[in-house]
């Protein structure tokens, strides 16, 4: 190591899917030694190769890490990695910094806050923003909600990841900025599909009236990025269904808990869950277009 050069945190990164295992990636090539768990083994595997030391439990990973970071599924599985048996909450991370980066309930966050904080460990939501694109290309946009000396604290391991970052508050601030980012998305992807059939029916030339809308008051990072796949008919891999149905689900029970009404996001719902219903769950959110298909009874969806 060069004088100048600073000697990086360690991380301990749990959960490798389509978000992580760029995320934890990122970390690395930013100079971070990174120990990473994940159930599934081949997730790890495919990283070891590149630098990343394996670990066997989310325990194992914090063991000398300065920070951990988590990026999993839903609710449930957080819980599982801070409370579980060899979990963070039995045995903290020596740096007392602990991040998630999941999309999950805000009320689960708070509590997650309340516990750590009583054993002296600080803890964010810092949900994110971007997809697997941005997850690779370290372009990231992370909302981050917790103390503001836990934030300054996390700050250069966001950099590696993201581009644009923000401290939006207190803990579950961070889960709440992104379930607004997601019903915006959600609807989004409505009108889009709404486009998309009326343009089709008419006759018109989708790649040319995508290219139109991008270029005016109409375009949206949507159209840009799934719009092509849509086209396409493509609905392999990128952000899943299933997981959109758990955001708008977190979505609908924080605007009930507060009596904020969401008729667009009810809405959005209904299409999502009926895409599910026609086993798309793990397909990319562009299979929503394929619901406008069953509606106009197109044939071979
Ligand atoms: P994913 O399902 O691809 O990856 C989750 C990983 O967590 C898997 O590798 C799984 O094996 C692992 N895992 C599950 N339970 C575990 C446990 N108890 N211990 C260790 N590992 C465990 O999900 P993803 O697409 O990477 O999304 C992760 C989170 O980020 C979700 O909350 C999602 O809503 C959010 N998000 C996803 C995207 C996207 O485009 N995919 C974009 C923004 C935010």
């Amino acid at each position: 190591m060069g004088r100048n050069e600073q000697k990086k945190g360690s991380v301990a990164f749990i959960g490798l899917g389509t978000m992580g295992h760029h995320m934890a990636l990122n970390l690395l090539r930013a100079g971070h030694p990174v120990a990473a768990f994940d159930v599934r083994k081949e997730a790890i595997d495919s990283l070891v190769a590149q630098g990343v030391v394996a670990a066997a439990s989310p325990a194992d990973a914090a063991r000398s890490a300065d920070i951990a970071i988590s990026m999993l599924p839903d609710t449930p599985h957080v819980e599982e990695v801070i409370y579980g048996e060899s979990g963070i909450l039995a045995s903290p991370p020596p740096g007392r910094l602990v991040v998630d980066m999941s999309t999950i309930s805000p009320v689960a966050v708070r509590r997650m806050y309340a516990d750590l904080k009583a054993v002296g460990v600080d803890f964010i939501d810092a949900p994110v923003s971007g997809g697997p694109i941005g997850a690779k290309n370290a372009a990231l946009s992370i909302m981050a909600g917790g103390s503001a000396d836990a934030f300054t604290r996390a700050e250069p391991y966001f950099h590696a990841m993201g581009t644009t970052i923000a401290h939006v508050g207190e803990s579950g601030a961070g889960q709440t900025v992104k379930l607004c980012n997601q019903l915006v998305c959600a609807i989004n992807i409505q009108a889009i599909c709404e486009a998309l059939a009326l343009g089709r029916a008419s006759g018109v030339d989708l790649d040319q009236l995508r290219g139109v809308l991008l270029g005016g008051s109409a375009s949206s990072w949507m159209l840009d990025k799934l719009g092509p796949a849509m086209i396409a008919g493509d609905a392999s891999a990128g952000f899943r269904i299933d997981l959109m149905l758990k955001d708008l689900r977190l979505v609908q029970e924080q605007a009930l808990s507060l009596a904020v009404p969401l008729p667009a996001t009810a809405l959005a719902t209904s299409q999502y869950v009926e895409a599910r219903a026609h086993g798309e769950g793990s397909n990319g959110n562009q299979a929503l277009f394929r619901v406008y298909d069953r509606m106009i009874n197109r044939t071979n969806v």
